[in-house]
């Protein structure tokens, strides 16, 4: 196999990692490097889009997951999933420069099967990076994925190099892992090696990622292992991917989970992580451990917003709690209050500090009136 078709082969098997706001180009082997089903845009932290090459080094694996399309003994869908390819270090590190150099992409996520040993396997793949690192100089992003089972020294090593690191956790727990692999152990192969990149020096911190909808687990389960996670393990990101069955996999003829679910973990996420909500406000909106069907910020509020938040008088934490006003705004309406010192914020103030008004318009009270209406804003 040439170096482009691995390429293709090992680009298309490495779409199931997130690495968070994706657009995935799709498959569409026509001639040319751009075309590459590996090339994806991500958002960055900052909130800009950045290209990257996302490819798994082998998409050969010993493990048995039983939702991958590159589990031992499976063949995977699509045509691209049936062929097994290992790159050289040196071949992947070249093609990498080269779309660099073209200015196709300007990162690389790099993940992989465990073909042998985990060790063996990170190995080439921190081969590779040296060689991007050191033969060419590259200073731009690089997020190495670790293998389940991997060694400290090779763990160091790659801290040593990477930008972001990340092992996947996949389930919410040992037992729920347990059920959907008979190799991974949460908690010898996973947590540990998550303590150890915890203590190291990253510039972009860690990750990990959760598969959510593969077995019948809660929403509840998932977000006790992220808060444990963020807590615990200093994470930066939660990934929730939504489970896809893959043919000729023991899940194949599972129900896909509806992207919906994923975005509400991703909102929940949101909501502890950057607004720092009481875990307890969380609970309270859960129906036999789910979440909602609607935005949980709304569904929070609803519940616990007893009376009309008063725009002139509340504090930040109060602010970020009503829908329609993150964290920006509720800054922007306290530093207009503060400059408008006696004067109290009108509706048009409130549009202009970022309000969403259809969202907010029930939850607030702005002169002693409760918006209930959008009409009362015009
Ligand atoms: S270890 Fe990774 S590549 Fe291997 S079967 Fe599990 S999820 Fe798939």
């Amino acid at each position: 196999m040439n170096t482009l078709e691995k390429a293709r082969v090992l680009g298309e098997a490495g779409k199931y990692d997130v690495c968070g706001g994706e657009i995935c180009k799709p498959p569409t082997f026509t001639p040319g490097l751009q075309n590459l089903p590996g090339i994806i845009k991500a958002k960055s932290e900052n909130g800009h889009f950045c290209s990257l090459l996302k490819t798994l080094y082998t998409n050969s694996c010993k493990y048995d997951c039983k939702y991958c399309a590159n589990r031992a003994g499976g063949s995977g869908s699509g045509s691209c999933q049936k062929k097994i390819a290992q790159y050289q270090p040196e071949e992947l590190a070249n093609l990498f420069m080269t779309l660099v150099q073209k200015r196709i992409v300007t990162g690389l996520f790099l993940s992989s099967g465990v073909a042998g040993n985990p060790d063996k396997t990170t190995q080439g793949m921190l081969d590779t990076v040296r060689i991007i690192r050191q033969r060419y100089n590259f200073k731009g992003y690089i997020h190495f994925k670790v293998l389940p089972g991997t060694s400290y020294e090779l763990v160091k090593q790659a801290s040593e190099l990477a930008s972001r690191m990340s092992i996947n956790v996949e389930a919410p727990s040992k037992a729920r892992l347990s059920e959907l692999s008979s190799v991974k152990e949460m908690n010898t192969d996973i947590i540990k090696r998550q303590s150890w990149i915890k203590k190291m020096n990253l510039r972009s911190g860690q990750t990990t990622q959760m598969i959510v909808g593969a077995n019948d687990e809660t929403d509840l389960e998932v977000l006790k292992m992220a808060k444990w996670e963020y807590e615990n393990m200093n994470l930066r990101r939660i990934y929730y991917s939504a489970f896809s069955p893959v043919k000729n996999t023991p899940l194949e003829n599972n129900k896909a989970e509806a992207k919906s679910r994923s975005n509400r973990l991703y909102n929940t996420d949101w909501l502890f992580r950057i607004y720092k909500y009481d875990f307890k406000l969380i609970r309270e909106i859960l129906i036999d451990g789910m979440l909602p069907s609607k935005d949980p910020k709304i569904a929070i509020a609803e519940k616990t917003i007893t009376e009309p938040v008063d725009i002139n008088e509340a504090g930040y934490e109060e602010l970020i709690r009503v829908p329609g006003i993150g964290h920006v705004t509720a800054q922007n309406i306290i530093q207009m209050r503060s400059e408008k010192k006696e004067h109290k914020l009108d509706s048009k103030n409130l549009a202009s500090c970022g309000v969403i008004i259809r969202r907010a318009a029930a939850f607030i009270k702005i002169n002693n009136g409760t918006q209930k209406r959008l009409t009362a804003f015009s």
